[in-house]
């Protein structure tokens, strides 16, 4: 064999190998999208960011919820661990107030991922993350819509989230205590019935409960990170649920959750970011399970 034809056959093999190797990462990559979209579970990650909240709804349609980002970039990692490599788009972000432990997460999300659209209060608040926010969605062109209580927002096949609070749209107007502000929704999903608070208190919780509003859900995103001055009796005995979610800090400074709320969840199954990490469930049309 002359010199030539050896370094062709060499090259043939090295293209072989290349193609071979090619192949097979297209093939890694479709089987985990295919591997993710096997059945038709709705994912729900309540992430251990930190001092924060945000909780990740993923739908077989590929359609995703983002509720609050967090206090750092530390939402980046979370979401690249659970979206398939080849999904940058995150259909809907909700903001439930402007606090940075729900914002800034979310200012790295947009710059990273598309955002379909986004649902906030649009409430007054002087903060410069805020204003970075608000110009990041200018800039990107997101549709904004104000929160009010009525809008449904169908994600999915069986799959709706309900706005609860507030009852009108507070958009440009001033509160003293941004908690109170917070957007509180209630998901549906078949039989199953989350309640998402963000940092809600009792000014949100009694009008919820004057106003006879329909609270009760099986699993419970505790308000503002397990506060002593959320969840109050009253309105736990409205929402009933079986499962309580905690996000909060590991030996976060403001001592949450507190020994107070957690005696008045005496009962209920108690899941704790501090503790256990991220929280996952997946929902079928029966039931949503702990992974
Ligand atoms: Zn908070």
């Amino acid at each position: 064999m002359t010199f030539e034809k050896m370094l062709q056959k060499i090259k043939n093999k090295i293209h072989y190998l290349i193609l071979a190797a090619l192949l097979a990462a297209t093939i890694f990559v479709w089987q985990v999208v295919f591997a993710q979209r096997v059945d038709d579970k709705i994912k729900i990650d309540f992430f251990d960011v930190g001092q924060g909240s945000a909780i990740l709804i993923d739908a077989p349609n590929n359609n995703q919820v983002l509720i609050d980002g967090g206090p750092s970039d530390a939402i980046l990692n979370k979401l690249g661990s659970a979206l398939p490599f080849s999904d940058r788009q995150i259909e809907l972000v909700i903001l439930t107030h402007p606090d940075s432990d729900h914002l800034s997460g979310l200012i790295e999300v947009l710059k990273r991922y598309e955002v379909g659209q986004i649902l906030e209060t649009g409430i007054a608040d002087s903060s410069s993350e805020y204003a970075a926010w608000h110009a990041l969605i200018a800039e990107k062109n997101i549709p904004l819509v104000f929160a009010r209580a009525g809008q449904t927002i169908k994600i999915a096949d069986n799959l709706m989230i309900k706005i609860l609070y507030p009852f009108d749209k507070i958009d440009g107007q001033d509160f003293k205590n941004t908690n109170s502000t917070s957007i509180v929704s209630k998901f549906f999903y078949g039989k199953n019935t989350l309640l998402f608070t963000g940092d809600a208190e009792g000014a949100t919780e009694n009008p919820l409960l004057f106003a006879g509003v329909d609270l009760r859900a099986d699993i419970l995103q505790v308000a503002h990170h397990g506060s002593k001055n959320s969840t109050s009796n009253e309105f736990l005995a409205a929402v009933e649920p079986q499962i309580a979610v905690i996000q909060a800090g590991a030996k976060n400074k403001y001592g949450h959750p507190a020994q107070e709320l957690l005696d008045r969840l005496k009962g209920v199954e108690i899941f704790r970011t501090d503790q256990d990490g991220d929280i996952n469930f997946l929902c079928d049309l029966e039931n949503c399970v702990k992974k």
